[in-house]
């Protein structure tokens, strides 16, 4: 694959845009949403872990992601 290729294929992350751990936890069955989102809520789990745990299930979100939806800022600051 090209750079230009790769470059004009790239998912660019979207400041206040949708958040894709938000849209994981609205998408999981509620169960797994629920464990989701207490592992979000627990500060001894690292977002690194958090993340590396959802890859090892199929779910790509990065460690930013995660530590972005943790500081509220997907959800506008607020
Ligand atoms: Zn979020």
């Amino acid at each position: 694959m090209s750079l230009a290729e790769r470059f004009s294929s790239y998912e660019r992350p979207t400041p206040g845009g949708k958040c894709v751990t938000c849209a994981l936890v609205a998408g999981l069955p509620k169960d797994e949403a629920a464990a989701l989102i207490a592992a979000l809520d627990d500060a001894s789990i690292s977002n690194a872990a958090i993340s590396n745990i959802l890859k090892s299930e199929g779910h790509h979100i990065g460690e930013t992601s995660v530590r972005r939806h943790r500081k509220g800022i997907c959800r506008g600051g607020s």
